[in-house]
């Protein structure tokens, strides 16, 4: 009888699976679909943060159960084991005279070992192995470049592969798949299990519930694009901080697999030829394109994409100040806008790409604090961290990614104004400084001693003075780099 076994890892789904398509072409009389929930991912990041926070081990156990629930309509099962995939998967094998196994390429250190030794101990018992890359909106073989020398200027990137490349067509939906061996189906555990605090959401304040799942993922994209009509509009909203659908929050489904990119390309040439067509829709793609980017980068420059030196390589004498940045994950440096952006991520496991980008430009060019620390504490909380977005944005925010445009910051202060004009973003964050009217909520520090008493906020007690000048210490950071940079 003849088994093969789909060893599912960041590609959570059914709907255009290449896996499951090659497996059922093998016509095996069995398939084992099977997730090992790695318990190195739920030790500590180097810097001692859990590594998956409770955040994303919620939505990866809700994606398993959607999984195993979608599996089983076919007519499978989803086989969940918790433990060493090296170890396990080939143990599996041998008990179940497994004839080959497929699974999906990653693209960073860590997994590409996990890879490497599984490959490797099935190939000792005579297990062959099928993968396949099936992460990016593009293929690596449909671009115009090999990976290894992909530009390493995004306009570059974009402007080839919008010219030279095609998106493949998804796989079709299968309807039924083979019935798996008689095993152990293994209980998906609980938050507890894994060593984390449960909690129940939604919290009140969160952007969105975000829910695990292929499931999920699709119903998010039908409200956002076919219910609500919201892609017409994405490029003008995408920059906002409040509220579920400035922006179309697909990206923990991503980052999981659980909605495949070209799926959502599809869908919007499908919005474009029975809707329109506009500068929105094409702006959702672009946003794609940089997440194809990042990872294609990964790829290319390995390991240095950890170091912290980052891709280009340039030494600067980042400092370990614990107390402020400290402070920094606390949402209490005394900058409303990067104090509200730091509370969402620590409540809910979200945050706008806007504020994103300004909290980590805050951290690195105005506290001149090590990158890598940022990186961390985002790896720690993101619902949606997806390894090569997240290294490969933060190297780029730090200045020693693919940026040439040398030391740039983001004015936090501008910044606040211009994506809150009425500060609705900082007042929903911080209760402690709702009351300020007009401007200064925005600029605390400007407040009077008696404008502080007509709000009742007093700085220093209820509210933080700013931990560091915004403008000197942009100097400061500055002139570092422009030295190391000689
Ligand atoms: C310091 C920093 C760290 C980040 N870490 C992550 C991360 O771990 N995981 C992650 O998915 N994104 C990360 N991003 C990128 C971006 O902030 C999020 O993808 C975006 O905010 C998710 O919200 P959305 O799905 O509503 O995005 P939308 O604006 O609706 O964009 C659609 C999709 O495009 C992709 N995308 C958009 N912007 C980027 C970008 N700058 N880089 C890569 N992909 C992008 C995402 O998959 C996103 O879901 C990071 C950005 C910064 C500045």
């Amino acid at each position: 009888m003849k088994t093969v076994l789909i060893w599912f890892r960041n590609d959570l789904r059914i709907h255009d699976q290449i896996l499951i398509h090659r497996a059922l072409q093998e016509n095996p009389q069995r398939i084992i679909p099977f997730y090992c929930i790695d318990t190195r991912q739920f030790k500590t990041t180097s810097f001692g943060f859990p590594k998956t926070g409770k955040f994303r081990a919620k939505f990866l156990l809700e994606s398993l159960a959607d999984l195993r629930n979608s599996l089983q309509r076919l007519g499978s099962n989803l086989i969940v084991k918790k433990g060493i995939p090296e170890e396990i998967i080939p143990e599996v094998a041998a008990k179940h005279q497994v004839a080959k196994v497929y699974f999906s390429e990653e693209a960073t250190a860590e997994e590409k070992s996990v890879e490497r030794r599984v490959a490797s101990r099935l190939k000792k018992i005579n297990v062959e192995i099928e993968t396949h890359w099936q992460a990016t909106l593009y293929h690596p073989e449909d671009l115009p470049f090999p990976v290894s020398q992909i530009p390493d200027l995004f306009t570059n990137f974009r402007k080839e592969v919008e010219k030279k490349s095609q998106v493949k067509p998804c796989y079709p939906p299968v309807e039924k798949l083979p019935p798996i061996p008689e095993m152990e189906v293994g209980e998906i555990p609980t938050l507890t299990e894994l060593g984390l605090e449960e909690f129940t959401p939604p919290h009140p304040k969160a952007v969105l519930n975000f829910r695990g799942g292929e499931t999920e993922g699709l119903k998010r994209l039908q409200h956002y694009f076919w219910e609500k009509d919201c892609l017409k509009d994405y490029k003008q909203t995408r920059n906002g901080m409040l509220g579920a659908d400035y922006s179309s929050k697909f990206s923990p489904w991503l980052a999981l697999g659980c909605l495949s990119p070209r799926y959502v390309y599809w869908q919007v040439k499908q919005y474009e030829e029975e809707r329109v067509k506009n500068d929105s829709t094409y702006w959702l793609v672009f946003e794609l394109l940089w997440r194809d980017f990042f990872r294609f980068t990964a790829v290319k420059y390995g390991n240095r994409l950890f170091y912290l030196s980052g891709i280009q390589n340039l030494s600067l004498p980042w400092e370990e100040d614990w107390e402020k940045f400290v402070a920094w994950c606390e949402g209490q440096t005394g900058y409303p806008l990067v104090d509200a952006n730091m509370r969402e991520l620590k409540e809910t496991g979200f945050m706008s790409n806007r504020g994103r980008q300004n909290v980590a430009s805050f951290l690195t060019k105005n506290l001149g604090i090590n990158w890598q620390m940022g990186a961390e504490w985002f790896e720690s909380l993101l619902i949606d961290y997806d390894v090569c977005s997240n290294w490969g944005n933060w190297n780029y925010t730090a200045g020693i990614g693919n940026d040439a445009r040398g030391f740039r910051y983001f004015n936090i202060p501008k910044q606040s104004k211009d994506y809150d004009y009425n500060g609705d973003y900082l007042r929903h964050w911080l209760p402690e400084i709702a009351a300020i009217k007009g401007e200064k909520i925005h600029e605390p520090w400007k407040l009077s001693a008696e404008e502080q008493k007509r709000y009742g906020v007093k700085l220093g007690l209820d509210y933080p003075r700013p931990i560091v000048d915004f403008f000197e210490s942009i100097k400061r950071n500055e002139r570092i780099y422009r030295q190391a940079k000689k």
